[in-house]
């Protein structure tokens, strides 16, 4: 036997306990036009990603000395808004460290639900740099967006809601990049059916578990600018959670295009009505460009709603990026 993976179905499921109420329960529908292709429709969910799952799990899992200090954290937008958001439902102060590099809107919805903003740097590297500084200085404690057990296990959630609506589905595709979404999905979904088919998918520009899980342990890209920018960033060469679990539970990963990320975003507005960000869309984007064949019931996880809407509508009239 090789030993215990950091998150279980028990811990997903008292984390599923724990932030019921707290959390949407987003819909599953049936993509009209792709035969035997499900959408989770997760950026239904408050703060318009899965990304509270976990930072709502995480915060409701601090003891309440940290809870009194409040909590920080790097990210790219969605785990900031995430975070700001459940901590605020909590009543705990929220510090996010941002770089440059992080769109406008997603900035300043971070501000906009209450958090503290410091955008400091060209790279997640140097927003993660003020993390440390405030951890050790000010004595806030750090809720990071995928390496840490209970943020896995809010994410797993999804998984558990996944296999509810449709219990035996063929295969799942998850948006990948840091992996926390990918590891709580899985380690929920084998766990209750192991012959489910797991894919992790990110895009050709810059996919860090994709290259880490090549190399055989945590490596570094070059971060480049794409579509999907909320599965931008490295996955921390000291990885203690999600590069073991992935390395364990996934089945596969796929790569797509930019110009495929921009086809998925414009078929699932079109089957749906609503726009999704470019990380959302991989899943989509796996199947429309035949990288990944359809089984019965493959379900995708749509993850997020947060692009600006000038790239949206670039992206409707057609152009790729
Ligand atoms: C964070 C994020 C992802 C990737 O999640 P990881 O846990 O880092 O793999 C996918 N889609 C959206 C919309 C996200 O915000």
């Amino acid at each position: 036997m090789s030993k215990p993976l950091p998150v279980t179905l028990d811990d997903i499921r008292a984390a599923e306990a724990r932030i019921r109420g707290r959390v949407r329960r987003t819909p599953l529908q049936v993509d009209p036009r792709l035969k035997d292709v499900l959408l989770k429709q997760e950026y239904r969910q408050k703060t318009g990603a899965f990304k509270l799952r976990g930072a709502t799990n995480a915060i409701l899992s601090l003891p309440p000395d940290q809870l009194a200090r409040g909590v920080v954290t790097a990210s790219t937008g969605n785990h900031g808004r995430a975070l700001a958001h459940a901590a605020r439902a909590a009543g705990v102060r929220a510090v996010v460290c941002l770089s440059h590099l992080v769109p406008a809107n997603k900035v300043q919805a971070v501000r906009d639900l209450g958090a503290e903003v410091r955008i400091t740097g060209q790279s997640q590297d140097e927003a993660m740099a003020e993390v440390q500084r405030a951890v050790a200085e000010e004595g806030l404690t750090e809720v990071p967006p995928f390496d840490h057990p209970a943020v896995v296990a809010g994410q797993g959630t999804l998984g558990l809601e996944l296999l509810a609506d449709c219990p035996a589905p063929s295969a799942v595709l998850i948006p990948l990049s840091g992996g926390g979404l990918a590891a709580g999905v899985a380690a929920a979904v084998k766990a209750l059916s192991p012959s489910i088919r797991l894919i992790g998918v990110s895009m050709q520009r810059g996919a860090a578990m994709a290259a880490s899980l090549a190399a055989g342990q945590p490596v570094e890209v070059m971060e480049e600018p794409t579509l999907a920018d909320s599965l931008g960033g490295g996955i921390g060469l000291r990885n203690c959670v999600t590069f073991e679990m992935c390395r364990a539970l996934l089945d596969d990963v796929v790569l797509v295009s930019e110009d495929e990320i921009a086809a998925a975003m414009r078929h699932i507005h079109a089957v749906t009505g609503d726009a999704v960000e470019g990380a959302a869309a991989v899943g989509v984007a796996a199947i429309l460009s035949g990288r990944v064949s359809v089984g019965p019931a493959t379900l995708c996880i749509l993850s997020g709603a947060n692009v600006a809407p000038d790239t949206f509508a670039r992206i409707l009239q057609g152009q790729a990026a």
